[in-house]
């Protein structure tokens, strides 16, 4: 007889963990997480090196306490708690604050002047209108004949945090919805005491706690069987296995082709999930034998495109004492991937700015480089919130797609944990019968 779970989870990274750990929580539905690696964590993975916790390249924890990490992270009755970190502009050798710790202090901002502001302002305020999503960085800084500082702001934004310096192709409309919620919370980032390791660890606690929930590293989801619209079980690691629901966590690319669906999505939406572009990035991490800054924000640079800061000054525990911690990240186009001779150039780009950002000679330890992709979907115009799929994979009755490149609110890790959350409600309807398959997200309003 094949194994029965009213809930098949595939993917355990920051989305399938959340969800797994939510569902986990409440104990209602009999839970089967599946993960095709051998560990957890997905793209949040950290290891240790000589004394060093490193994450997989920079990881801020964005809108911090009050983003969707931390909902989820309280839910467990995890007391993790996500510090602060301000952000700051880079521009004509000076280091210039944007956003503060705490709320935004429009007095104490430095990058923008006052008619800027209030367009910044205006702008964000509007993003809960569709049609601000289609509007480039490019596109939108053409409209408004901003000056430079709008400019250099917008594009510093767009690399640290749509992770891409195409301002020709990125949606202004992702960069303003974001500091709407910044507006709203009143935090734009932060970063976990102790690292990411402690916020997977308990997030798995939360999923081991529960007797009905199992979890099975090494095992992939290879099909997913439906019968008359509804989902049936799934095939994972050679085994059938029924299922009432399947929540794919991982990149909606993957459900148009390494993972089949029985009978296969329709062709049209098969090809407009396989088309979706994700970002890439070289990332850095560098060991310094001694500090060479105290500074705590996020700083972000147009020349050259970077997001760097010393994350061991907000959580001193993942660095040896008496030693720091950089990352670096800069985004890159893919057919820049191999090029050996560029990825170079741009590392000592790096490495120049932070002597000058901190105004100092960095003392390496040890460095890691890697490329790698960075979210699941570029928010450029045509693949932002309002176009990704939706959480409901639509014809496919309790068939879902969670993670970063579904068309929740937020950006990178901070949107695969609300998918999380908004699932869950979903899951909940269906397996009761009591509410229609409702398809996500309400917002961004259309018009
Ligand atoms: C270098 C780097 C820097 C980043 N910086 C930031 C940042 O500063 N702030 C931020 O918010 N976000 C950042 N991000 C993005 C963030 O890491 C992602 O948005 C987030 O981790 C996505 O989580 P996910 O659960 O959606 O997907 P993933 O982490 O990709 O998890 C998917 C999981 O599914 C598994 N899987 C795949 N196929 C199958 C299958 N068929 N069966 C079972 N399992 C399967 C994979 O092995 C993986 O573990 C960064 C990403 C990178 C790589």
């Amino acid at each position: 007889m094949p194994e029965q779970y009213d809930v098949v989870v595939a993917g355990a990274g920051i989305a399938g963990l959340s969800l797994a750990a939510l569902l986990s929580v409440e104990g209602r539905y009999s839970v089967l997480l599946l993960e095709s690696g051998s560990a957890p964590g997905g793209r949040f993975r950290v290891i240790e090196r000589e004394g060093y916790l490193l994450d997989w390249g920079v990881h801020a924890c964005l809108l911090g306490s009050r983003g969707a990490i931390s909902r989820v992270l309280r839910r467990c009755d995890s007391a993790i708690r996500i510090l602060p970190a301000g952000m700051a502009v880079f521009r004509d050798g000076k280091l210039l604050p944007f956003v503060g710790e705490s709320l935004i202090s429009v007095a104490e901002q430095k990058v923008l002047g006052g008619v800027s502001l209030a367009r910044f302002g205006s702008a964000a305020l509007a993003s809960r209108w569709k049609r601000s999503f289609d509007i480039t960085v490019s596109g939108w800084l053409e409209r408004n004949r901003s000056g430079e500082d709008l400019e250099s702001v917008l594009k510093a934004l767009s690399i640290g945090l749509l992770a891409t310096d195409r301002y020709e192709r990125a949606s202004s409309g992702e960069l303003f919805a974001f500091f709407r919620q910044v507006m709203r919370r009143g935090v734009a980032a932060g970063y976990p005491e102790g690292g990411w390791g402690p916020v997977l660890d308990a997030l798995l606690e939360a999923v081991k706690r529960s007797s009905r929930c199992e979890v099975r590293l090494g095992t992939r989801l290879e099909r997913v069987a439906v019968t008359d619209n509804r989902v049936e079980g799934v095939t994972a690691g050679g085994e059938d296995i029924e299922a009432g629901a399947v929540v794919c966590a991982f990149p909606p690319q993957l459900l148009a082709g390494e993972v089949s669906v029985d009978p296969p999505l329709p062709e049209e939406y098969r090809r407009r999930l396989s088309s979706l572009e994700e970002s890439l990035g070289l990332c850095i991490e560098m060991g310094l034998s001694a500090p060479i800054t105290k500074d705590r924000r996020i700083i972000f640079s147009v020349d050259p495109p970077a997001l760097l800061w010393a994350v061991s000054n907000i959580s001193p525990a993942i660095a040896p004492p008496g030693k720091q911690l950089l990352q670096f990240f800069s985004p890159l186009d893919h057919k820049r991937r191999g090029d050996k001779a560029f990825i170079e150039k741009r590392t000592d780009e790096l490495i120049t700015l932070a002597g000058e950002a901190y105004g100092g000679t960095p003392d390496e330890e040890f460095k890691r480089v890697m490329v790698t992709t960075i979210g699941a979907v570029v928010p450029f115009t045509g693949q932002s919130r309002p176009n990704r799929p939706a959480i409901s994979v639509p014809g496919y009755d309790g068939l879902y797609i969670i993670g970063d490149g579904v068309n929740s609110r937020g950006l990178g890790g901070d949107l695969a944990a609300r998918s999380a959350i908004q699932a869950e409600r979903l899951l909940d309807g269906y397996l009761r019968g009591d509410t229609p398959v409702a398809l996500g997200e309400v917002e961004p309003r259309g018009g």
